[in-house]
């Protein structure tokens, strides 16, 4: 079982200092659904940003920790026990995404005539290396770690050990983009050939899909949805708690998408803190009553 924590995070612009998050405390467990809910303004996004390491921000207090469970990885690897707990703000992306925290989709604006399935496969490739990197192969594992690194690009030429091949790609990929009701001709469409909103928040499910994290945090994964796409996206989620058992933060303007994907816990940011936690109820209050009460019951006045 993996548990992301923030604690006490607080966070301003970085070329300026009108502070943002004034101490965000949130716990998220393997298996679980926590919907992250606010007005516009209250630093939801910020909170995501801010986890995955957006350069606009500064962290001027507070902590993104990532606790391991010693049989995270199964027999594939030994965690030391100094190695169970690790602060995602000192690391890099990858490192980020091989401790199995899923971030949201980062669109690699350098890269051109990349394919969907080539992209997703080096990305799946490029966290089952960063994971040897960090962790010692279990013994009794005869492939020494040898760091081949990529000779031309990171998209061609055969799979290392250790990595997947494009034809058992093709199966996980296949059978994911079924999940989500994806289209197989999606994965042949190049990286940059312009996704529309809705195909880009499937792209994101579809890539937390195949990294099969612990823990994802979604921003506004349901902005700019149609029903029908809304509740694709929403099945997938629900798969990935359900089969992966990747516990989630989902991000969110409105209860819409919480009919569909139903929260185990709701949180209520406001002015950079999250002020009120509850269960699902706590969604419907606010689809009732709206935010002003919150801002009532905390503040004293709306
Ligand atoms: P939410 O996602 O809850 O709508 P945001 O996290 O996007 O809110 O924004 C929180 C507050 O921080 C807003 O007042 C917003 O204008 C401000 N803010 C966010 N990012 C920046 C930035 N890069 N520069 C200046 N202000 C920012
Ligand atoms: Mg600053
Ligand atoms: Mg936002």
């Amino acid at each position: 079982m993996a548990r992301l924590e923030l604690k006490n995070l607080h966070a301003e612009v970085a070329d300026g200092d009108e502070k943002i998050l004034e101490g965000v405390n949130l716990e998220v467990e393997t298996g679980e659904i926590h919907a992250l809910m606010g007005p516009n303004g209250s630093g939801k996004s910020t909170t995501a940003k801010v986890v995955a390491g957006h350069p606009a921000y500064e962290v001027t207090e507070g902590e993104v920790l990532i606790h391991l469970d010693e049989n995270e990885f199964g027999d594939e690897f030994e965690i030391d026990e100094d190695q169970l707990t690790w602060n995602l703000l000192e690391l890099e992306p990858n490192e980020r995404a091989a401790l199995g925290v899923f971030l949201g989709f980062q669109y690699p604006a350098e890269i051109e005539g990349v394919t969907m399935s080539n992209f997703l496969r080096t990305a799946l490739n490029a966290k089952i290396e960063e994971r040897e990197e960090l962790f010692e192969e279990d013994e009794g594992d005869e492939d020494e770690e040898e760091d081949e690194g990529f000779e031309t690009s990171p998209m061609e030429g055969p799979a290392d050990e250790g990595e997947v091949g494009v034809a058992e790609f093709q199966e996980i990929l296949s059978e994911k983009m079924e999940q989500l009701d994806m289209d197989e001709k999606f994965a042949r469409r190049y990286l940059n050939a312009g996704f529309s909103g809705g195909e880009k928040k499937q792209n994101e499910v579809l890539q937390a899909a195949i990294l099969e994290p612990s823990v994802a945090v979604l921003d506004e994964i349901d902005s700019g949805l149609d029903i029908d796409r809304l509740q694709d996206v929403s099945a997938g989620i629900n798969a990935l708690r359900d089969e992966v058992g990747t516990g989630i933060l989902q991000i969110t303007h409105y209860q819409r998408i919480l009919d569909y994907v139903e929260p185990d816990h709701v949180h209520i940011m406001l002015d950079g803190q999250v002020v009120k936690s509850g269960d699902a109820s706590l969604a419907e209050e606010l689809e009732d009553k709206g935010y002003d009460w919150v801002r009532e019951e905390v503040y004293g006045t709306a």
